[in-house]
């Protein structure tokens, strides 16, 4: 038995059986097959890419059967790949000529055809090597063993180095038990979708493939962030015994639901719930929010292979409204780049974070922007729709959005189509030019709203996926409260509401802290809504707010994290 530690992103315990994960492209291996074994590596390379076909075209027979026959060009696409003899015959010339294994001849062809496309001038067509490489991913896993039907097996606890936001939103159909990774950080996407899995989750457990074995009994602990590889008997009856202490404490939290969220002396603190899709809105309905505070609609395009056409949008989001009929709605426009790559759409390689992403990457590609707004002014007719801008820098930027959003508005009155004018626009708060010029898009949005995420990312200079600095990564840092403080008070004077809607939201550490900054509207994971619920109404804002003072104008570190404990005891 020994014990690994990580950085823990989804709370709970699991008790399950390692299934390490290959990241396909990255480590898969060269190595030399002997004469007579290159007719049955050919074989192997056949039975991948018949394997392939089949699910294909279950997938096709599938979506003509739920209505979504809009997507099987797709899927005709990756045959049509498949079928090529580039991709077909050519692994096999390879097999045979470089006595190679059939892995590492897919992945030479790959390179050849992908450099090819690179030369293309045209942008659609150079685009289409996404459909290449994603079409010998597919291939290449199966070859490895790491399909994804091999993991719906239960009892499995995943062991990557990293995983992709879009292959945690894969996961979401496994019954896999816990997942750990090798690097990451807690409020990277992968992090956040995590907890959408209600399954326990570690980031940051250096070298934990090389350490865990296939096959080896794990107990993932994802409130400390321990990972126990091979526990005795012992072990595994003390974590038994401390996750069911766990299941009596939410049970126990159940009670809350109904329970208004309000303060001692009967201020309300609004409860908002931040979604990823549309599939499960209970948590919305089921403990008194207020509605949606965030929906992050880059992940409805992530798992296709396309943008979404304005009606497939609109009739997203129209579902959505007409869902939630009494709720507040928020929905984020396209926050893509930064660690959420969406392979069918241009991104920044170098720097992410700080490069087309987000809103940057909707002024570049302006017809973007214009479809999904004109598909959130004509659902917004149906509900109680607002929009949300990420990642404004300048109010430069935010006249350029407003003339985009009456552009829309002109192109829909003269499409004869039904929306609503006035639909409310919000910015979000998360790059520190805009906190500290606040006043300056105060005045001009319709609400504001906090990304703690990317404040403390962007304020402290500290890559929020990157766990060799994770230590750095501080939402109680002094700068940080000034910042929030800042924001919440020029939101009050101009009369706009404010919200706060990064991990530090759903953190109970924190809620007392943030009442006493002046936050009355929180939007946090469905996960974190009861615990929150929990200590607000156990707050008291009359004696919060002078409290807190206290603590802003401190610098000593330390002292911070004292005087938070203080207000929590
Ligand atoms: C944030 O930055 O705090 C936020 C809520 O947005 P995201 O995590 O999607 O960047
Ligand atoms: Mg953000």
């Amino acid at each position: 038995m020994f014990i690994l530690s990580g950085i823990p992103v989804s709370s709970g315990i699991s008790i399950g059986r390692a299934f390490i994960l290959a990241h396909a492209l990255s480590e898969i291996e060269s190595y030399k097959i002997e004469d007579s074994k290159i007719s049955s590596e050919v074989k192997r390379f056949k039975k991948a890419l018949e394997n392939q076909k089949k699910e294909l075209a279950a997938l096709k027979k599938q979506l003509s059967k739920n209505n979504m026959k809009e997507y099987s060009s797709f899927v005709d696409i990756h045959l049509s790949i498949l079928n090529d003899p580039k991709i077909s015959k050519d692994p096999i010339n390879i097999i045979e000529q470089n006595k190679i294994n059939a892995e590492w001849s897919i992945k030479m062809q790959m390179d050849e055809i992908i450099k090819k496309f690179n030369k293309i001038n045209n942008s659609y067509i150079r685009e289409r090597k996404n459909d290449v490489y994603q079409v010998c991913e597919n291939l290449i896993k199966f070859l490895v063993g790491q399909h994804t039907s091999k993991l719906n097996n239960k009892g499995q606890v995943i062991v990557a180095h990293d995983i992709s936001p879009s292959d945690t939103l894969k996961f979401k159909n496994s019954n896999f038990l816990a997942f750990i990774t090798e690097i990451g950080g807690t409020t990277s996407h992968t992090a956040i979708l995590s907890k959408s899995l209600n399954i326990p989750s570690v980031v940051g457990t250096q070298n934990a493939k090389k350490l865990i074995k296939q096959n080896d009994l794990l107990i993932v602990d994802g409130d400390n962030g321990h990972i126990i590889i091979n526990p005795t008997k012992l072990v595994i009856n003390h974590y038994k015994y401390k996750k069911s202490l766990n299941d009596i404490e939410s049970q126990k939290l159940l009670s809350l639901q109904k329970v208004k969220s309000k303060t001692i002396d009967k201020t309300d603190i609004n409860l908002f719930v931040n979604i990823e899709d549309t599939n499960n809105l209970k948590p919305v309905l089921e403990n008194e929010t207020h509605g949606v505070g965030l929906f992050r609609t880059e992940f409805i395009f992530m798992d296709k292979h396309r943008m979404l056409d304005e009606n497939e949008q609109f009739l997203i989001y129209k579902k959505l409204a007409r869902s939630l009929p009494n709720k507040i709605i928020t929905i984020r426009t396209l926050d893509s780049g930064g660690d959420k790559v969406i392979e069918h759409m241009p991104h920044t390689n170098q720097n992410p974070a700080l490069g087309l992403r987000a809103i940057r990457f909707c002024l570049a590609e302006p017809q973007v922007f214009i479809i999904q707004i004109k598909a959130l002014l004509r659902a917004a007719d149906y509900g109680n729709i607002r929009i949300l801008i990420p990642m404004l820098s300048s109010y430069n930027e935010l006249k350029q959005v407003n003339l985009l959003i009456q552009r829309a508005k002109d192109l829909l009155k003269s499409e004869r189509k039904r929306f609503k004018p006035n639909t409310p626009i919000g910015g979000m708060i998360e790059v520190p030019a805009a906190a500290v010029d606040i006043d300056s898009f105060a005045k001009e949005l319709d609400f504001l709203s906090i990304g703690t995420n990317d404040l403390i990312q962007y304020t402290l200079a500290v890559d929020r996926t990157d766990d060799a600095v994770s230590h750095l990564y501080d939402s109680s840092h002094p700068a940080i409260l000034k910042l929030i403080k800042g924001v919440i008070d020029s939101g009050t004077k101009a009369g706009i509401e404010v919200s706060l809607c990064g991990e530090m939201a759903g953190d109970p550490k924190l809620t007392k802290l943030l009442i006493g900054l002046g936050l009355r509207n929180f939007s946090m994971h469905p996960s974190s809504i009861l615990k929150v619920k929990k200590m607000i109404i156990n707050s008291d804002t009359r004696t919060l707010s002078n409290k807190v003072k206290k603590i802003i104008k401190t610098n000593n570190r330390d002292q911070i994290d004292n005087l938070i404990n203080k207000l929590n005891t």
